[in-house]
C-alpha cells in the first residue's frame, strides 16, 4: 500500500494542527461513540509541550457494566464468535489494511499523547499491523485434536472462544500493546473490551472507528477510556468478564489477581514489570557495536520499556573501557522534539513519571553509585530526561533492584560466569535478559540458567511475531505474540462420543 508519510518536523507539526481539533474523545460502546454515563472527562496532555490535547470520556463502573452486557449480548448473538475462522480472518485483515492506510495518524496520536519520538511510533504502528496480520492468518490454521481412543468412542478436543475479554493496557507502547492483546482475543472469537491507559487513550479511540469500518459487529470491540481504580477495577471485578488480559505494573497485576479471586475466578494473564540484566563478556568481537546496542536497550523509548536492559553486567576486565563506549553511544541518543524524525528519545509520559525517575537518580547518588553523566534535566516546559548512567551499582542499591522505567542505566561488574548468573537472577523480575559473547558453549549454558521468559543472544529484543513474549517470577504469567498467544484466548472443550459397534 502506498501511504505518504510526512518527512519533516514541519510536516508532522502541520498534520498535528489539523488532527488535534477533530480528535475523538468519547467512549466506544456497542458500535457507537458516547459520552461517559457520568458526563465526566479527563484531560490528556502532550508531555513535550504541556498542551491539553483533548478532554476524554472518563468511564466508570456504570459504563463498564453497560459495555460488559453489550459484549455478552454480542457473544450470545454469535455473529463474531460463531463466524467461521476464515471469515474472522478477512475482517481482521481489513482492519490491518485500514490501520496501514492511517498509520501516520495513529503514530502521531501516540507521539502527541505520550511523548515518544515519531520515528518510534511509526515502528510501533507497523508492529501493531504486523501483529493483526500474523494473528488473523493464524486463526484458520490452528487445529483441534482427536484423542487416541479405541474404536468404540471418539474424543474431540475443541478450542472455543472464552467469551468476554477485558484488555487493560499501559501507555508506553499504546497501540502496539493493544494489538498484542486484542488481535489474538478477537481472532479467537471473543468479545473484547479495551481499557487504554488514562495517559494515552487517543489511538485506541481512533482504532475503534477503524474497527467499525472494517466490519467488526457492534459489541465485539469496545473501548472504555478512564482510570484504573474506576473503570479498570470495575471490569476486573465483573462477574461477566471471562478473562483479564493485562499489561502494566507488577503492583496492579497483583491487584487484578485479587479481583479475580473476589469475583468469578476469571483467567488473568499478566505481562508486568522488569529489570532486565544485559550481560557483556570480554570475548565480544566488536565492543563498539555491543556498546551501541547496550545503550539503545536502555535509552530507546526514554527507557519506558518493560524489557529495557536496565542492568548492564560487564566483565570487570573490560568494564572501564566498555562504560566509556556506552557513554559515547549515549551522547548520540539525547532527547529531542518528538515530532522531529531525527529524535532518538522524546519526553517522559507525564509529570508523575518524570518526578519518579528524577527521584531514582537522586537515590542512586545518595546510595553511593558513581554517576557518569550529568544527571541534569533539560530546560523548558517539556518533560525531558537525558540518558543517565551509574557505574559501581550493587544489588543492595535501590537503582540496582527496582524498575525505574526511565533512561537510567545501572552498571555492575563481575569476574566469573557464576557471579554474572547470580547477579542476573538476583531480581524479583524475570522478563528478559541479554547475553553478549562469542562462546557458544557459554551462551547455551547461561541461556538455560537465566530465570527469564526471554534471552536475547548478541542482540536485544527479537523484532517479529513468531516467538512468545512474556516473563517469569513477578514479571507475570502471560505470553503475547506467536500462536501461543492465540491459544491463550480459547477454552479447551472435550466432546466425548460413544459409538455404536
Ligand atoms: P499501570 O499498572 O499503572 O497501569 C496499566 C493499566 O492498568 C492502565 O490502563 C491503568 O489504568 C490500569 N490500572 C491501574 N490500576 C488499576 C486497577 N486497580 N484495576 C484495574 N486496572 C488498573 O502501568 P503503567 O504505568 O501504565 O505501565 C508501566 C508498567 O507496564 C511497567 O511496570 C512496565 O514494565 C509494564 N509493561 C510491561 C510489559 C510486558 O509485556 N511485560 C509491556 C509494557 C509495559
Amino acid at each position: 500500500m502506498n501511504v505518504t508519510i510526512p518527512a519533516t518536523k514541519a510536516d508532522w507539526q502541520a498534520l498535528a494542527e489539523t488532527l488535534i481539533p477533530r480528535l475523538e474523545s468519547r467512549a466506544f460502546i456497542d458500535g457507537a461513540f458516547v459520552d461517559a454515563a457520568s458526563g465526566e472527562t479527563f484531560a490528556t496532555v502532550n508531555p513535550a509541550t504541556g498542551e491539553t490535547l483533548a478532554y476524554v470520556a472518563s468511564c466508570d463502573a456504570a459504563d463498564a457494566e453497560l459495555a460488559v452486557s453489550c459484549a455478552r449480548a454480542a457473544h450470545a448473538r454469535g455473529e463474531w464468535a460463531r463466524l467461521a475462522p476464515g471469515r474472522r480472518k478477512q475482517t481482521l485483515l481489513k482492519l490491518a489494511e485500514l490501520m496501514e492506510a492511517h498509520q501516520h495518524e495513529l503514530a502521531l496520536l501516540d507521539t502527541l499523547d505520550m511523548g515518544k519520538p515519531i520515528s518510534s511510533s511509526l515502528g510501533d504502528i507497523a508492529g501493531a499491523i504486523g501483529c493483526l496480520r500474523y494473528t488473523a492468518e493464524g486463526i484458520d490454521k490452528v487445529y483441534g485434536e482427536v484423542a487416541p481412543t479405541g474404536e468404540e468412542s471418539l474424543g474431540l478436543v475443541l478450542r472455543e472462544p472464552l467469551g468476554v475479554v477485558a484488555a487493560i493496557v499501559p501507555w508506553n507502547f499504546p497501540l502496539m500493546m493493544t494489538a498484542w492483546k486484542i488481535a489474538p482475543a478477537l481472532a479467537a472469537g471473543n468479545s473484547v473490551i479495551l481499557k487504554p491507559s488514562e495517559k494515552s487513550p487517543l489511538s485506541a479511540l481512533r482504532l475503534a472507528s477503524l474497527a467499525r469500518e472494517a466490519g467488526l459487529p457492534r459489541g465485539v470491540f469496545q473501548v472504555l477510556p478512564g482510570f484504573g481504580h474506576t473503570v479498570g477495577k470495575a471490569l476486573a471485578l465483573s462477574m461477566q468478564v471471562d478473562c483479564l488480559a493485562f499489561t502494566g505494573s507488577t503492583a496492579v497485576g497483583k491487584q487484578l489477581m485479587q479481583y479475580a479471586g473476589q469475583s468469578n475466578l476469571k483467567r488473568v494473564y499478566l505481562e508486568c514489570g522488569g529489570k532486565a540484566p544485559n550481560i557483556v563478556f570480554a570475548d565480544c568481537k566488536n565492543l563498539d557495536q555491543v556498546a551501541n546496542h547496550a545503550a539503545a536497550a536502555i535509552f530507546h523509548n526514554q527507557g519506558e520499556v518493560c524489557i529495557a536492559g536496565s542492568r548492564l553486567l560487564v566483565e570487570n576486565s573490560i568494564r572501564e573501557e566498555f562504560v566509556e563506549r556506552v557513554l559515547e553511544a549515549a551522547e548520540g541518543m539525547q532527547p529531542g522534539d518528538p515530532l522531529d524524525p531525527q529524535s532518538f528519545m522524546g519526553a517522559m509520559v507525564d509529570e508523575t513519571q518524570y518526578r519518579k525517575v528524577l527521584g531514582f537518580i537522586e537515590k542512586g547518588r545518595e546510595e553511593g553509585a558513581r554517576l557518569r553523566t550529568s544527571g541534569a534535566t533539560l530546560a523548558g516546559p517539556g518533560l525531558f530526561i537525558p540518558p543517565t548512567i551509574f557505574d559501581g551499582v550493587t544489588p543492595a542499591m535501590t537503582i540496582g533492584r527496582e524498575e525505574i522505567f526511565g533512561p537510567v542505566l545501572s552498571v555492575f561488574g563481575f569476574d566469573s560466569e557464576e557471579e554474572a548468573i547470580a547477579l542476573a537472577n538476583d531480581s524479583d523480575y524475570g522478563l528478559a535478559a541479554g547475553l553478549w559473547s562469542q562462546d557458544i558453549d557459554r551462551i547455551m549454558r547461561l541461556s538455560r540458567r537465566l530465570h527469564s521468559g526471554q534471552v536475547f543472544v548478541n542482540n536485544w529484543a527479537g523484532p517479529d511475531m513468531t516467538v512468545p513474549f512474556g516473563g517469569v517470577k513477578q514479571s507475570g504469567n502471560g505470553r503475547d505474540k506467536s500462536l501461543h498467544a492465540l491459544t491463550e484466548y480459547t477454552e479447551l472443550k472435550t466432546v466425548w462420543m460413544a459409538l455404536a459397534p
